[in-house]
């Protein structure tokens, strides 16, 4: 059975995370990889198997090396795909690959930022992001021509596509634009779900009420559930895994336990057993494993899973409400259940006309300007596209023009010179120079309390919802996407290509 049709059977289905690691096949921590991942491929209940692509931002051996020997097998195999270390051609490159490979289920992710590689930090690419990763694996899947007239090919691939949602998020403007950016992989491509590493109730029981309230119930929705360890909860409460929540509330908890013989190992293995009672019964259609090496673990885990009634999890939910302080919900929570109320949407998300500091002098004055320059048949439009569409190079507007433009531009936005401009789409806000991960299709999934994972500066996408919401258009904010930046712009007037329909508008 493929994972499409066992996501689509009845049944609780159960996957299993592999993390690929630095050396080859042949080298210790590559061979204890393969030798658990031989015994989970004996596993007839083990669904699938996960890939991880360079986890944390580190290098080590592309997935597809760990997976041929899984696929060989026919034991279904989940090869994650990050935009961290290539750009869209690298991408491109590895789909085909896999394709030709036989590999059909692949995870689609923005991923980490570089956080090791050889002789220091290696430059970071991100040239599209995990909205634009699925846009280009869906039109692979619903292929590409190449070739001219009668030499016109079809190539095509049929790759059953996931992403990840970022949902134990604090802030309602960390939150929602990682709701709408869900909404927006879906419509883009985006087949199942799988959810980041997080232990809350609360939140897990959100996900699946806020697919429903979208009419997305049909959607497999795969529960995330990261067994830990001493180290590894240490790690996920420093903030050291960029998008992983663990509150002190919850490593004070943990803590009473490592201080026992096993280190709190029989304590991790049933929260972990218990996070996949409460899963299962709100709904998800699987539980994603991560964290085990061995296969004893995984067998404790599953056994103690079994051992537990129907009804339990509605008590394990009760116990595991570990949110952050004042964490915003999409839904209200009903306190006796630990659960989101689906009836109730926060009121708080209709509350439009809200002025934070986001909505500053600056966002005001660029919002107005934008309006005379670039509406169409208003203001300047029709003045601005006159005098570029007579130049030789529509990319560069007259001098005197193009000066003011980058000075302007470079003074208020810190403008990088891209000139494919997405500063209208984002409240203006550039995400060349003030996002680490140039994310033009919302949010990635690092931020802790709001702030970027990378830079010292709130998300933003936040600043954006925080704008878009007091103009009343906060469910648009996405609207425009996806956006795939066109780099042959680089260094040229962005005002020009607007006025004469050049760039990602035009694209689109
Ligand atoms: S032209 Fe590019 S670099 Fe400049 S403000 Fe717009 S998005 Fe940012």
């Amino acid at each position: 059975m493929s994972l499409r049709e066992a996501f689509q059977s009845s049944g609780f289905k159960i996957g299993v995370e592999l993390v690929s690691t630095r050396g080859t096949m042949s080298d210790t921590k590559a061979i204890n990889v393969r030798n658990f991942s031989t015994e989970l491929i004996e596993r007839p209940e083990v669904d699938w198997i996960s890939i991880t692509d360079n986890a944390g931002g580190h290098p080590s051996i592309a997935a597809s090396a760990l997976g041929r020997p899984i696929l060989f097998a026919n034991k279904e195999v989940i090869i994650h795909i990050t935009c961290k270390d290539a750009n869209r051609n690298g991408l491109e490159s590895k789909a085909w690959e896999l394709s030709s490979e036989g590999f059909s289920n692949i995870l689609a992710i923005t991923g980490d930022y570089p956080g090791s590689g050889m002789s220091g930090i290696p430059k970071s690419v991100f040239d599209i992001d995990s909205v634009g990763l699925l846009h280009l694996l869906t039109k692979m899947n619903h292929g590409i021509e190449i070739g001219k007239k009668k030499k016109r090919q079809l190539l095509s691939t049929d790759f059953y596509l996931g992403t990840v949602v970022s949902n134990f998020k604090k802030h309602e403007n960390e939150l929602i634009p990682q709701y709408l950016k869900l909404l927006k992989k879906l419509e883009t491509g985006a087949e199942y779900v799988i959810n980041q590493v997080g232990y809350d109730a609360g939140k897990i029981s959100e996900l699946p009420a806020f697919m429903n309230h979208h009419q997305l119930s049909h959607i497999p929705l795969i529960g995330n559930v990261y067994v830990l360890s001493k180290f590894s909860a240490s790690l996920f409460n420093k903030n050291r895994i960029p998008g992983v929540i663990l509150t002190d509330a919850l490593h004070r908890e943990i803590f009473k336990y490592t201080e026992s013989d096993d280190k709190g190992k029989a304590f991790f293995q049933e929260l972990a057993a218990k996070m996949l009672a409460i899963y299962k019964g709100l709904g998800y259609k699987g539980g994603y494993i991560g964290g085990i090496h061995k296969i004893e673990d995984y067998h404790k885990i599953m056994d103690t899973f079994h051992s537990y009634g129907e009804q339990d999890w509605k008590l394990f939910a009760k116990e595991l409400q570990y949110a952050q302080n004042d964490e915003f919900f999409y839904f209200e929570m009903n306190q006796d259940t630990g659960l989101v109320n689906p009836e109730k949407i926060n009121p708080i998300l209709k509350s439009n006309g809200t002025k934070t500091r986001n909505v500053n002098l600056n966002y005001q004055i660029s919002k107005r300007f934008h309006n005379i320059m670039f509406t169409e048949g208003k203001g300047f439009y029709n003045i601005g596209k006159r005098l570029c569409s007579k130049s030789k190079n529509k990319s560069h507007a007259p001098n005197w023009l193009f000066g003011l433009e980058k000075i302007g531009k470079r003074i208020l936005f810190d403008c990088q010179d891209c000139g494919d401009c997405s500063l209208a789409e984002i409240e203006y806000l550039c995400p060349e120079s003030q996002c680490a991960k140039n994310q033009r299709n919302g949010p990635c999934g690092g931020t802790s309390d709001g702030q970027c994972e990378v830079k010292d500066l709130e998300c933003i996408w936040a600043r954006a919802y925080d704008r878009a919401k007091y103009e009343g258009n906060a469910e648009n904010l996405l609207e425009h996407s996806p956006v795939l930046q066109n780099h042959a712009l680089e260094h040229t007037s962005s005002w020009a290509n607007f006025w004469c329909g050049i760039g990602h508008k035009k694209e689109k």
